[in-house]
């Protein structure tokens, strides 16, 4: 018999759209393969589960093992799952939030687990994850809107000396850009925190790092394998949202142009980093890289990275002898195999 894959897509955060994107590409690789059956469950920007416009939910108590039915002819009843696939980036669906409900549900489901998940959200506690585990990360500050109501004058001084400019400015939890502004000058820096703090109560400042964008796909649990590196040539002055997803003339070079020492070395990081920060199944690490320096930093991990045909996670995976749908079944199996051994 079939498994039964529930897709969540869309989602409460900035990158409900992008969420969309990313799940039709893999429902449709999902089809493709065969022996799966697919159920589309879609999350309202309010946070509305619905399955084919029926109202669902997920209940936190264990054994109901499903998507329960709220309305309509068969209200009250249960739909079976076996995986979930949590197509969602951002808040309220890559940081924890849902991979703890479906922890309560006991049902499976792909990517990293409540911690993974949330470290990964959180660049501050991503940073110091990160350090404790003797990894390379770029000079930079944070503090809480409280520090920045109070020591205003004390903080821009301290990131001008510090980290000087230009500098980036991003709220602490959130992805695809979004929030985040390059500082050239004080006047910039003060209205960068400032939006910075539309997002979320805490904020980092780094320091410019130099080289090229550099992108690592992971897959695994516990013996995770690292991807051909790729690199990111973005259009604009930083890889910023529009560069991302508006603008289609960012580049992508796979793999990248790397010494082969300096590819050996990004992979292992790439690893090292899903093991310290606890991740599972899929991740993509990002990292600035100077090979003129030699210097290497990372500045991130996507616990659910951008997953389109032309996303630099699956497309790392291609050049390295994974198709799209056999990825998609690795990671159905790596979600299954995580359950069972946690039982
Ligand atoms: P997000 O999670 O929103 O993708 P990132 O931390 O990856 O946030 O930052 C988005 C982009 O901003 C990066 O892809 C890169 O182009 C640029 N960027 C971020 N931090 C730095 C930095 N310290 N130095 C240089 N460029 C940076
Ligand atoms: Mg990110
Ligand atoms: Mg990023």
């Amino acid at each position: 018999s079939k498994t039964t894959i529930a897709v969540l897509h869309g989602g409460r955060s900035g990158e409900h759209e992008v969420s969309l994107r990313s799940a039709a590409s893999i429902m449709d690789g999902l089809r493709d393969v065969g022996q799966y059956e697919v159920l589309p469950v879609f999350i309202s920007r309010e946070g509305i589960w619905t399955l084919e416009g029926v109202r669902v939910a997920i209940l936190p108590e264990p054994g109901i093992g499903g998507l329960y039915v709220l309305e309509g002819e068969k209200a009250g009843e249960v739909i079976p799952v076996d995986v979930v696939f949590p197509v969602l980036h951002g808040t309220y669906g890559e940081d924890g939030t849902v991979q703890g409900l479906l922890e309560l549900a006991r049902i499976p489901y792909v990517g990293a687990g409540v911690p993974g998940s949330a470290i990964g959200m959180d660049k501050i506690l991503m940073k110091a994850g990160l350090l404790a585990a003797g990894l390379p990360v770029g000079p930079y500050l944070w503090f809480t809107v409280a520090d920045w109501e109070e020591n205003k004058k004390q903080l821009l001084k301290q990131i001008e000396e510090e980290l000087a400019f230009p500098c980036f400015v991003k709220p602490a939890n959130l992805g695809s850009s979004v929030g985040i502004s390059k500082a050239y000058d004080s006047a910039q820096l003060e209205k960068a925190i400032n939006e910075a703090l539309q997002y979320d109560r805490r904020v980092l400042v780094e320091k410019m790092l130099t080289g090229c964008e550099i992108e690592c796909s992971v897959l695994g649990n516990d013996r995770p394998e690292a991807s051909v590196p790729g690199e990111i040539i973005p259009c604009n002055d930083f890889y910023d949202y529009s560069a991302k997803y508006l603008d289609d003339n960012s580049g992508l070079e796979i793999p990248a142009k790397l010494a082969p020492e300096t590819i050996k070395k990004v992979r292992e990081m790439a690893v090292q980093t899903f093991i310290a920060l606890d991740c599972a199944g899929l991740g993509r690490v990002d990292f600035f890289v100077d090979e003129k320096t030699g210097e290497m930093w990372i500045i991130e991990i996507n616990t659910l990275p951008g997953f389109t045909s032309i996303s630099m996670y699956p497309k790392l995976w291609e050049a390295s002898g994974i198709s799209f749908n056999e990825l998609l079944q690795k990671l159905v199996k790596l979600a299954l195999e995580r359950f069972s051994q946690k039982e």
